[in-house]
């Protein structure tokens, strides 16, 4: 079913086995007791992996966009002034999302490749409604602070984006004080895309919207279904397998250790990062602030003759069945982007990928 390739680009890690088994499994009806239990433990499991005790966390049927679209929607009303941290592909995205809300958008930028500076952000606006922003930059292979961020937020409520961070790297909603976070399952949850665990605070959840614009991303309606202890309405078809598959993989995180996985991914993020260093390559992203479980480097200028950046990516994968990513935005062409998450942190994949890209590039 699944694909035997090493994918270490940003996109969905290969699945574990008991996520592959629990995506064949024979599927039960959405309002099954026995569903509704599972789904259940799976909110309690998201909770345990965003280190938060949110009663108001759950899986959102849809992609990380979908939680980015929900987390803004459910909070932002025309007029409101939402600042954004802008260093990547994903913060443009939040503007974006913003602005289509009729939001004031304050950008706060730092340079592609830069981490953003959280005083510029909390300096920004007297009076922010909201400050969002991109805690792990899946597009440059940067790390935001956000402790800092939630620490001087004042009333403004805080939306982080985990989509690449979470289960890879330390996020902690409650310890840093987190409002609203967002995150995917095919990043370092090691499972297919399809779904977007979202959580927020009590404090948060008290200005939700009555009546955000979106009915599909509405939380107060989804919340009476997913998460509702009891008295249940329906609200829509939950997508049955790819929750058996969230569920399962979460149990496998969950197993090895929420710490044990962070290390996992530190070092074989080192690794790799250490190992393109000694092929003469040089990494975008400063030491201080880069992302383990995603790698930037930059493409060497000399390349083998008659090769470009897309054959070197298109040698990797048909000669060894390795995938990594393009850059994106204003860094196509320019970098690679090497995902190192979820199944595939294995030291393993970081030494083969290695091996071949010395061959390829002759060095
Ligand atoms: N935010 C970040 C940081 C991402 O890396 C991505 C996807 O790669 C998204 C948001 C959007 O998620 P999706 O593509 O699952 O909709």
């Amino acid at each position: 079913m699944f694909s035997e390739r090493i994918l270490m680009g940003p996109g969905p890690s290969n699945p574990y086995p008991e996520v592959t088994a629990a995506l064949v499994r024979p599927v039960l009806g959405h309002l099954d007791p026995e569903f509704l239990g599972l789904l259940d433990e799976t909110c309690d499991r998201l909770r345990s992996v965003f280190l938060t005790e949110n009663p108001l966390t759950l899986p959102l049927s849809g992609t990380g966009s979908a939680g980015m679209e929900a987390s803004l929607v459910n909070v932002v009303s025309p007029g409101d002034v939402v600042v954004v941290g802008v260093n990547g592909l994903f913060g443009e995205r939040l503007c974006e999302v913003a602005s289509r809300l009729g939001a004031e958008v304050v950008r706060v930028e730092a340079p592609w490749g830069q981490p953003l500076d959280p005083e510029a952000l909390l300096s920004a606006h007297p009076d922010p409604k909201v400050v969002a922003v991109v805690h792990a930059e899946t597009s440059t292979g940067v790390r935001n602070d956000v402790s800092t961020l939630a620490a001087g937020k004042g009333d403004a409520l805080l939306v982080v984006d985990t989509v690449t961070s979470l289960g890879g790297i330390p996020v902690e909603v409650d310890g840093w004080g987190i409002d609203i976070s967002y995150s995917g399952t095919q990043k370092c949850l090691g499972v297919p895309p399809g779904l977007s665990p979202v959580t927020v605070s009590p404090g948060a959840r008290e200005r939700l919207l009555e009546r955000p614009t979106s009915w599909y991303l509405d939380l107060g309606l989804i919340s009476r279904y997913v998460g509702a202890a009891a008295g249940r309405t329906y609200h829509h078809t939950a997508p049955i397998s790819m929750i058996y598959a969230l569920h399962a993989g979460l149990g496998v995180l969950l197993e090895e250790g929420l710490a044990a996985s962070w290390a996992r991914h530190e070092s074989c993020g080192q690794l790799l990062q250490d190992g393109l260093e000694k092929l003469g390559m040089v990494l975008v992203a400063p030491a201080s602030h880069r992302l383990p479980e995603l790698t930037t480097v930059w493409v060497p200028d000399e390349l083998p003759s008659g090769l470009g950046e897309a054959d070197v990516r298109r040698l990797l994968l048909n000669a060894y069945g390795i995938e990594i990513g393009s850059g994106v935005g204003s860094m196509a062409g320019k970098v690679w982007r090497i995902g190192c998450m979820g199944h595939t942190a294995r030291r393993r994949n970081v030494e083969l990928l290695l091996e071949a890209l010395g061959t390829i590039l002759d060095r």
